[in-house]
């Protein structure tokens, strides 16, 4: 059986109870090595075979678990954050299929919920947005064009962008044409909830320079939109006089 797990963001206790158990249990874990911690991999057991997918093209990867699965043994593909954001997994889940392979997911935090964690903020704010966009500046995969972050940027909805801090200075631009301003507030996370996790704060007008000064230049989410700071309503989940089907709501 093969189990695509979510590792989390970084740090290593931000895996789920049920990913940490079969780590423990399994006999070989491929693990995407440019982002998951190597530190997940101490809590194998002795004689678990380690496969760092970094350096594997899709037909070794696939090769290394179909091996496994003749041979009886389980197999952990760890991905960094959730498995079902850039993951690369539908096209393993689909070959699997094919091969007549069993497989499960076992989601992850995603390192969007983890950088906004970091800044201690929530992306759905009541009458500031109830939307979160996740999407990213298109690079060697292209993003379809309706989906362009200045088209994306006008809607006003809370954004988390994935993989393109590189080019922060062309995210601006586009985002600062769909916004029609430069005042909207923006935060870089580098690396959240790793040991070394960097957060920088501040509006489209300045944010280039400053990720720039840190040197940052990969694994950052960026996040943009009011409800970084902003003025909003109180919730009415928690509002006294507000009825739901666990409370009743009180007019005193
Ligand atoms: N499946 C992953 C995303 C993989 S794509 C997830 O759910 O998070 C890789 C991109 O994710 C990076 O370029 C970066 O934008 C983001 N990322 C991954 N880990 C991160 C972290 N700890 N902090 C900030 N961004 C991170």
């Amino acid at each position: 059986m093969i189990h695509f797990v979510g590792a989390g963001p970084g740090n290593v206790d931000l895996i789920t109870v049920k990913g940490r158990k079969l780590l423990e249990e399994t006999d070989v874990i491929i693990y995407a090595g440019s982002l998951v911690s190597s530190e997940h991999l101490e809590f194998a057991k002795e004689g678990c075979e380690f496969y760092n997918s970094a350096s594997m093209n899709l037909d070794e990867v696939l090769e290394v678990m179909e091996r496994a699965n003749e041979d009886g043994k389980d197999v952990v593909r760890l991905h960094t954050g959730d498995p079902s954001i850039y993951g690369a997994i539908q096209e393993q889940m689909d070959n699997l299929e094919k091969m007549g392979i069993e497989y499960e997911v076992i989601p992850g935090v995603s390192s969007f919920v983890a950088a906004a964690s970091a800044i201690k903020r929530e992306f759905t704010l009541p009458d500031v947005t109830q939307t979160v966009i996740l999407t990213r500046l298109a690079g060697r995969t292209g993003v379809p064009e309706d989906e362009d972050l200045e088209n994306l940027a006008k809607h006003r909805a809370s954004m988390a962008i994935f993989l393109s801090v590189k080019s922060i200075d062309g995210v601006v631009a586009k985002l600062k044409a769909g916004y029609g301003s430069g005042k909207t507030p923006i935060a870089v996370v580098y690396k959240a909830t790793w040991e070394d996790q960097k957060i920088i704060i501040g509006t489209l007008d300045d944010i280039a320079e400053k990720v720039k000064s840190e040197k940052i230049i990969k694994t950052a989410q960026i996040l943009v939109g009011d409800f970084i700071d902003t003025e909003y309503s109180l919730s009415k989940l928690y509002d006294r006089s507000f009825t739901h089907e666990y409370r009743i709501g009180r007019d005193d």
